[in-house]
């Protein structure tokens, strides 16, 4: 008998972690490797908000906090989702994480028992699937490929929920596609939820800020108010202010469900490191201009991304509305075989020999749920992007 527990049998390390660490342990052994892998913005955490934590540091808040986080952060919380989403929360109805990673697995844990379902659209970010099976739960992917803009209809939502149905989990704009659903489309997917009482939503809005003109981000609860009341609205500093490392997300909901995820964190990490907590203050109420200057250099790259994939043999490579990934499929390079003899047979095999024969680590689509594509994060300077690009395409051309 195995002495790990059921729980971590059932799911696996992050994949884009691994392919991250991977990347980076290959360039440390001196490979010429591009890492494409990693989704984190590749700018620096904004000076502003880089002062702030040393001022804390200076000042001694050091200690522990509210388990649920200091009160400034909270209410500036309640004050960007009032501001930037015409979503009204009170500090009793917001939770501060460390990271918008502890958000989720806090929801989850606080609210799945054995056979809850959770309604996962596909493509999905990696770590949706392996949290409802860490809390015990089972996870209903509902499958949305490049034919549907990767977005998933009223009509397969409504085809998915069943009595067992506990929460959607909702991802817009979506690692890994970088898909964004306008109004209009988000109304469809409340529509079906106002007409099941017992389905709550879960929405990571984590890329609100990465998204190009004309699409415009707008949250579910926004659309349809009458949902507000079984909606957790998650979000975070990591992407928006370029603080992955900071580990910051928080997230608004029912003072109930905040007050039960409160208790799973008191009994975990306590609080989220102080000193971030002070330093994320500084993000949501200081000066914003680094939210449109990173938005204007991640829209240049797509752009160039979308273009250089698109030339490349056997790629097709839709434009995302936000995010700073693109997904496109290889469906014609599948049965091919690499100059090494390496049969194409998956994404996973293209991800590897890709990696193996030109250095660029990418991510396979199988990793996300929706086969045979590949995900690039293309937070990275505009000459690395057109390398890696140039080799994808030389790869792509040497499949026969
Ligand atoms: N949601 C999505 C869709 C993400 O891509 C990420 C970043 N991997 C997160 C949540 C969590 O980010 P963090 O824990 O850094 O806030
Ligand atoms: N957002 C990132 C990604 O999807 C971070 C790594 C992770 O937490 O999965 O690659």
């Amino acid at each position: 008998m195995s002495f790990l527990s059921d729980a971590v049998s059932r799911i696996k390390a992050s994949p884009t972690v691994a392919m991250t660490a991977l990347a980076g342990e290959l360039k440390a052994e001196g490979r010429d490797i591009i890492g494409l892998s990693a989704g984190e913005p590749d700018f620096d955490t904004p000076d502003n908000v880089r002062r702030a934590a040393v001022a804390a540091i200076s000042s001694g808040k050091t200690r522990y906090t509210a388990p649920n986080g200091i009160i400034e952060l909270r209410k500036a919380v309640c004050e960007k989702f009032y501001r930037e989403n015409g979503l009204t929360y009170t500090p009793d109805q917001v939770l501060v994480s460390t990271g918008g990673k502890q958000i989720l697995y806090n929801a989850l844990m606080a609210t799945l028992n054995p056979g809850d379902e959770v309604i996962v659209p596909a493509p999905y970010w990696v770590s949706y699937p392996d949290m409802v099976l860490l809390a015990g739960g089972t996870p209903v992917i509902v499958e949305a490929g490049i034919e549907s803009g990767f977005k998933m209809s009223p009509d397969q939502l409504e085809a998915a929920i069943t009595p067992k149905t506990k929460w959607l989990i909702f991802n817009s704009p979506s690692n890994p596609t970088g898909a964004g659903y306008s109004r209009e489309e988000l109304k469809g997917i409340t529509d079906v939820l106002m007409r099941h009482p017992h389905v709550w939503l879960l929405s990571d809005d984590i890329y609100e800020h990465i998204v190009y003109a004309p699409f415009e981000f707008a949250t579910p609860a926004a659309v349809e108010p009458g949902l507000m009341d079984r909606t957790l609205t998650m979000n975070g500093v990591s992407k928006a202010y370029a603080m992955t490392g900071w580990r910051i997300g928080y997230a608004g909901g029912p003072k109930e469900l905040i007050k039960a995820m409160t208790t799973i964190q008191s009994q975990s990490t306590s609080n989220a490191c102080s000193i971030s907590q002070w330093a994320a203050l500084e993000a949501l109420t200081g000066p914003q201009d680094y939210i449109p200057t990173s938005r204007k250099a991640f829209e240049r790259r797509r752009d160039l991304v979308v273009g250089l994939l698109n030339r490349c043999e056997g790629v097709v490579c839709p434009t995302p509305e936000g995010a700073f990934y693109v997904y496109p499929s290889i469906a014609d390079l599948i049965g091919k075989t690499a100059p090494d003899g390496t049969k194409i047979e998956t994404d996973e095999d293209f991800a590897k020999a890709l990696l193996a024969a030109e250095g660029v680590a990418v991510v396979f689509g199988g990793a996300f749920g929706c086969s045979p594509n590949f995900r690039i994060s293309y937070a990275e300077a505009d000459e690395v992007l057109v390398d890696a690009c140039e080799r994808i395409g030389r790869f792509c051309a040497s499949l026969k």
